[in-house]
């Protein structure tokens, strides 16, 4: 049976790769500290056979033996990532650091999960890989930017010192149930104002745009990733194309949920990426991979997660 290690599996998109993972008949080993995951998260995995949980910081060393590492523990919002820059920075080097000396101690393949913000806010429209970003390197988002860009650097080196099998993937905004209901992020942020009938809150003029991609199509971009040969490293985007505002989400937020909500306008954030939609051309040549869910189905199967957890049930799916 193949022995799976993935750090930040008690957070949104780590808690779904350790459902498929464990359906899959893998042997998984989930690492987290709990800074933004949650217990609840992962709680119908605890009794199975093949699934072990340790509550583990990854800025220090951690010896298990695995065949597989994917890395995914860092707070990705950016409310949760700027609470404690200095840790943030950390997990993503030291992170990268222990678990890539684990991954070589062991001889394990190892995925990172980098992100679309290595690009910052990008002259190139859509993002491609071969794009080297344009990221503030003093700002308030550099904690994470550039952690992640550095996380890149490390996974590259021991490919090419090492020759150690990396995975780099570039996730762009992703969303679903299990986001946390006090998440920060633009998603689960407009839901959970819309449900509560609580004003929406739009930063900037809301002409900034994303693309956003439905947890499940995500998952199935990583677990490819890691599935593919050899010699693809990546950097590979994984995203969805569907590109829009933060006004239009707003309204379909609005629409999705039936909610008489107003919009407010408060200020943009420092360094605010103004648009953002990946090209996923080499996703799709090199792992055939496209996302099949529309936004607003799977904003749908997202406001009725947050509906429930709102009802104060403590359900989880
Ligand atoms: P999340 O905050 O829900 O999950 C992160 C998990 O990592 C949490 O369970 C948290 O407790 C854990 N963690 C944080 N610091 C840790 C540390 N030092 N040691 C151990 N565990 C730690 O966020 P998410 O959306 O699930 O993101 C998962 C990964 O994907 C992150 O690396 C993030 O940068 C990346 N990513 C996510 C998105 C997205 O839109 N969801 C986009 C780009 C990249
Ligand atoms: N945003 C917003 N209202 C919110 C939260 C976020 O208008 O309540 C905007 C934010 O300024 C950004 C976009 O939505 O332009 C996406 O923000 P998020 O934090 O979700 O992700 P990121 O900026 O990291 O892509």
């Amino acid at each position: 049976m193949r022995r799976v290690l993935v750090t930040g599996g008690a957070g949104f998109l780590g808690s779904h790769l350790c459902d498929r993972l464990i359906a899959q008949g893998y042997d998984v080993l989930c690492v987290d500290n709990f800074f933004t995951g949650s217990k609840l998260n992962i709680q119908h995995l605890l009794r199975h056979p093949n699934f072990e949980l340790l509550r583990h910081d990854v800025t220090f060393p951690l010896y298990v033996e695995v065949d597989q590492i994917f890395n995914l523990a860092c707070p990705a919002s950016p409310i949760h990532y700027q609470h404690d820059p200095v840790q943030t920075t950390k997990t993503s080097v030291h992170g990268a650091i222990n678990m890539l000396g684990l991954a070589k101690r062991v001889k394990a393949r190892i995925l990172q999960a980098s992100t679309s913000e290595v690009y910052g806010d990008p002259e190139v429209h859509p993002q491609t890989e071969n794009y080297w970003g344009r990221v503030n390197p003093i700002g308030i988002r550099a904690c994470y930017d550039e952690g992640k860009r550095c996380a890149e650097t490390l996974f590259f080196d021991y490919w090419r010192q090492h020759r150690l099998e990396i995975k780099v993937v570039r996730i762009f905004n992703t969303y679903g149930p299990r986001m946390h209901l006090n998440d920060g992020r633009v998603v689960s942020n407009f839901i959970v104002q819309a449900l509560k009938g609580e004003p929406i809150t739009l930063y900037g003029d809301g002409t900034q745009t994303r693309s956003f991609c439905y947890v499940d199509d995500l998952i199935e971009g990583i677990m490819r990733m890691m599935d593919s040969p050899k010699e693809f490293t990546g950097p590979v985007n994984l995203g969805n194309t569907e590109e829009l505002s933060m006004m239009e989400l707003a309204e379909k937020v609005l629409s999705v949920t039936g909610s008489k909500s107003q919009i407010i306008f408060q200020p943009s954030p420092q360094d605010d990426p103004q648009r953002r939609k990946p090209d996923i051309a080499l996703a799709k040549q090199h792992l055939g991979w496209l996302p099949q869910i529309p936004l607003e189905d799977g904003l749908k199967e997202t406001v009725s997660y947050f509906r429930h957890i709102l009802k104060g049930s403590g359900f989880r799916r």
